[in-house]
């Protein structure tokens, strides 16, 4: 198993939470190599990847989870999938004045070349849903949470305690490249509790305190660690949870896929009415790209006009 573009999946012995441990690099550089963003909207793409990884992890389910944040802010729009076979794409849409705004309030002030801002700083009001689609004859599964926080680990964990009703922790980490060479990565820690049994073996308050300790062992987990290439999964586990015999239950790898393709892109063109057919053609073509990949599609009159 690799150390990172993984998903693993854990618990500990006194039955207090369920936990997953999320770790992306190569994933996130090739969505972000896709696009040519600025580094604070490919900083809110790279988290947002994150906490989609995290979210699908938690959920059963056969087909395909989209997270989608809409704004007022500098970043208007984000949209990440990730289907049950653990392939992964997203896209950003931004405003470059209002994202300068942000960095350079006034005159005086201009935060540091380097410096990223929290998530919610460049995404300003709005709401973050998903969506679980599993085709055909399925009822589509939906969530959603206002933008309220300080940063996005905090807008998530409220989607928990809010419509789930679930205590969570819930916490994102983001690695900005250094310089050149080096790649973005984002990880997520997420525990649940688990509801206690009425009594049977153990009281619910040992599972009250129980999980109070885990989420303190969650807390202490530095984001130099979870980013430590020479550290898997299960060491930065056991460095938290071995003295609550750590149980590793489940590990998935992530990939980066793209589904679009040239057929289902025609087939998109050939279902709008003749007169905004009319509209994308320009010199008896139609061009479109990718919003995930941003693969150039490109169509002659022969291949779209049905008439
Ligand atoms: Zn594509």
């Amino acid at each position: 198993m690799k150390n990172f573009d993984t998903c693993t999946a854990f618990h500990t012995n006194n039955g207090a939470f369920l936990g997953r441990l999320v770790r992306l690099d190569d994933v996130i550089n090739t969505i972000i190599g896709k696009h040519q963003y600025p580094k604070d909207a490919s900083a809110v793409l790279a988290e947002s990847i994150a906490l989609s990884a995290l979210f699908s992890s938690y959920l059963k389910y056969e087909g395909l989870f989209t997270l989608q944040i809409q704004t007022d802010g500098a970043v208007s729009l984000v949209v990440v999938d990730v289907t049950s076979e653990g392939l992964i794409r997203g896209y950003a849409r931004y405003d470059e004045n209002k994202i300068e705004k942000i960095r350079n309030p006034n005159e005086k002030y201009r935060i540091q070349d380097d410096e990223i801002l929290e998530a919610p700083h460049y995404l300003g009001g709005g709401q973050l849903a998903f969506t679980i689609d599993q085709g055909p004859d399925t009822e589509l599964y939906q969530g959603i949470v206002e933008l309220k926080g300080n940063t996005l680990s905090e807008v998530a964990s409220k989607y928990f305690e809010q419509s789930e009703q679930i205590e969570t922790f819930l916490q994102l980490y983001l690695q900005a490249p250094q310089n050149e060479d080096d790649n973005w990565k984002a990880a997520g820690l997420m525990l649940q509790k688990l509801p206690s049994h009425g009594g049977k073996e153990v009281k619910s308050e040992e599972l009250d305190k129980a999980w109070e300790e885990a989420v303190v062992f969650a807390q202490s987990l530095k984001k130099e660690e979870i980013f430590d290439n020479s550290l898997s999964a299960k060491d930065l586990l056991n460095r938290l949870y071995h003295a609550s015999d750590l149980v590793i239950t489940k590990s998935k790898e992530y990939n980066f896929g793209c589904r679009c393709s040239r057929d289902k892109v025609l087939s998109t063109i050939r279902s709008f009415p003749p007169e905004e057919v009319e509209a994308l053609q320009e010199q008896n073509k139609i061009t479109v790209d990718c919003n995930f990949c941003s693969e150039k599609y490109v169509f002659d009159k022969g291949e779209f006009s049905t008439h």
